[in-house]
């Protein structure tokens, strides 16, 4: 078999004790738009900077592409969750996107204009170019997040984890991000990205990680996205689970067999 993309074995995560993470088991193959779904609380952010190695781990281990994450760092990118990291420093919108370049180059090597040339370039896949001489403070939530993204484009990673890129956002930026995220799948990169909406997950994703402190389930969307399971991780807050009954009817996906 290939090596996974990602191999998360018997993995727990603690803060003061009290275990926001439990014994979880995963792998995810290469080239999958894959979303982390959950209720709030659930551990969804500490999974991804777990993976990351932001936190330490009580037990298991986390394989990137079949390595420890410090072999492999220059081909993983983060976007971390907004409102968890203060952008308020005076950068502009192309300092923060060249920022994405120091990882490739080593912190002391100039930039050059090459690399210039490539933080417009992510710039533009974002529709971001119009603001490039902007202070980060002064845009918007959604612009901003655009130009996260956009750094960690210009990074240049096989792996890209994205913590919440649609939470408060107007639609067209979702749409723009949406966009951008398939064609990077169909560069052959790995996505993971946290989520909470269940509609727009299944529309959205390849594969789902459902997480409620423990592994629910893991796997192509068709065969996680079935009532048990979802139930499971939501704990069957039943306004939400008729809503996604009703828009798997209107998607005509066959019931799972018995
Ligand atoms: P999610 O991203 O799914 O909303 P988190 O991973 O942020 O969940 O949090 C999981 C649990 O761990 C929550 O109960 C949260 O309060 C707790 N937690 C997260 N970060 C910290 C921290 N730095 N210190 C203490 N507790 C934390
Ligand atoms: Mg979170």
């Amino acid at each position: 078999m290939q090596i996974p993309a990602i191999e998360v074995h018997d993995v727990t995560v603690s803060y003061n004790r009290k275990p926001a993470l439990w014994g979880i088991d995963f792998a995810v193959p290469e080239g999958k738009l894959v979303g982390i779904i959950g209720p709030n609380g659930a551990g969804k952010s500490t999974m991804i900077k777990a993976m990351m190695d932001l936190n330490k781990l009580d037990s298991g281990y986390i394989k990137l592409f079949g390595k420890d994450i410090q072999d492999v760092r220059d081909r993983v990118a983060y976007v971390p969750q907004r409102g968890s990291v203060d952008w308020d420093f005076p950068a502009s919108v192309l300092d923060v996107v060249l920022m994405g370049r120091y990882g490739k180059k080593g912190l002391f090597k100039r930039i050059q204009k090459s690399d210039k040339e490539m933080a417009l370039a992510c710039l533009e896949k974002v529709n971001m170019l119009p603001y490039i001489n902007r202070q980060i403070s002064q845009l918007s939530g959604g612009q901003q997040q655009r130009v996260f993204i956009a750094r960690s484009l210009a990074q240049e990673a096989d792996l890209y984890f994205m913590d919440e890129p649609f939470a408060g956002i107007d639609a067209t930026t979702e749409k723009t991000i949406f966009d951008l995220l398939l064609k990077m799948r169909a560069e052959g990169k790995t996505i993971l990205v946290v989520h909470h909406d269940l509609q727009s997950a299944y529309l959205y994703f390849d594969w789902i990680i459902l997480l409620n402190t423990q592994l629910i389930a893991s796997g192509p969307k068709e065969e996680i996205f079935v009532p048990e399971y979802l139930q499971k991780t939501y704990g069957g807050k039943i306004d939400l689970l008729t809503k996604v009954g009703e828009m798997l009817g209107e998607l005509q996906v066959p019931p799972r067999e018995k």
